[in-house]
């Protein structure tokens, strides 16, 4: 006879180990050795588009499967990608998916909202309430499902429990094998599963995460999830966080994120996202510039997807799209 809860088990929703590939040029134009910058590449996890809310659902799905779920139910913004790769899990387990997202519908579907409905997933517009009424809306349309015979999974917040940050941990231990010279990696910080797994794996000292401004208090979060993984109590200060490229808020553009999506674009042939990805390098940039990342260590930085919101932001839309003059090309 078993006690209480079975330890989750993941399922598969992608192809692994994900790709770590050279950066030559951006190495170069950023002031590093060719050689020193790397980028492992988990936007090309295959399901929905890609990005790292798939590690993440590869455990909270496999909870849900467990527990005999029917739906799964989970928030988020209205550009949420955890939102879209949730719906494509959904799709792809037969589980029905309602997405409570904060704010109200559009008059035009984009970016992500796009793919959701692709996915055939259900939304809720919550309104314009802030993280704990989003929850407390959630809890309702699961408590609704429930009354009618359903049996809901509630995921968290970008896929951020100290389960879906297991995916993280993983993805820290695979990133060992394939640089285990490894001395930084520079990830995007949101709703903090992703940096706390890779601490899980790494220790504080490799891993540099860099605030995107969706939580209130990034460090108090990503120690939260990380004790609760069993790491213990993170020694105070130990955490490299950067708090420098939120700018306004979590959905503005900023120059320095318009700079390193140009970048990135320009030297590598990679694209990066407005909100989170974008942020990352552009932390990244400063870091190297203000001598926390170095010329002749291995930095990686960890592309964790996030393509489709690039299609969802108006003004990175309108900041991108003016092409290079071709004046004296034609004819
Ligand atoms: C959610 C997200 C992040 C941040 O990951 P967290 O685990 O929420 O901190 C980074 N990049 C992209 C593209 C994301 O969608």
């Amino acid at each position: 006879m078993s006690s209480g809860r079975e330890v989750p088990q993941p399922i598969s929703l992608s192809t692994w180990p994900t790709p770590l590939e050279p950066l030559p040029r951006l190495a170069r134009a950023l002031g590093l050795d060719a050689e020193d910058l790397w980028i492992k590449r988990d936007d090309l996890t295959g399901m929905g588009g890609g990005g790292n809310k798939t590690r993440k659902l590869e455990w909270l799905c496999g909870a849900a499967l467990a527990d005999g779920a029917t739906h799964l139910v989970t928030t988020g913004a209205p550009q949420s990608n955890h939102a879209r790769l949730t719906a494509a899990a959904g799709a792809r387990l037969g589980l029905e998916t309602v997405l409570v997202l904060a704010g109200t519908a559009g008059s035009e579907a984009r970016g992500n909202l796009v793919l959701d409905a692709l996915f055939g997933a259900t939304v809720v517009w919550a309104g314009d309430v802030d993280g704990p009424a989003l929850a407390a809306a959630a809890e309702d349309v699961a408590a609704a499902l429930r009354d009618r015979g359903a049996r809901p999974a509630l995921l968290p917040f970008g896929g951020s429990s100290a389960v879906g940050a297991l995916g993280y941990d993983a993805c820290g231990r695979e990133l060992l094998t394939q640089a285990p010279d490894l001395d930084t990696v520079v990830v995007a910080l949101g709703s903090g599963g992703t940096m706390a797994g890779l601490v899980h794996a790494l220790g504080p000292e490799r891993v540099l995460g860099v605030h995107c401004g969706a939580v209130d208090d990034p460090v108090a979060v990503v120690s939260a999830l990380f004790t609760g993984m069993g790491g213990g109590p993170v020694p105070s200060g130990s955490l490299r966080v950067r708090t420098d490229q939120v700018g306004p808020g979590y959905g503005a553009l900023t120059a320095p994120v318009m700079d390193a999506l140009a970048r990135a674009a320009r030297t590598e042939g990679i694209v990066l996202d407005p909100v989170y990805t974008g942020r990352a390098m552009a932390g990244l940039i400063a870091a190297v510039r203000d001598g926390d990342v170095v010329p002749g260590r291995r930095t990686v930085f960890l592309h964790t997807g996030g393509l489709p919101g690039l299609f969802g932001h108006p003004a990175a839309l309108r900041a991108t799209a003016a092409p290079l003059d071709g004046e004296g090309l034609t004819p």
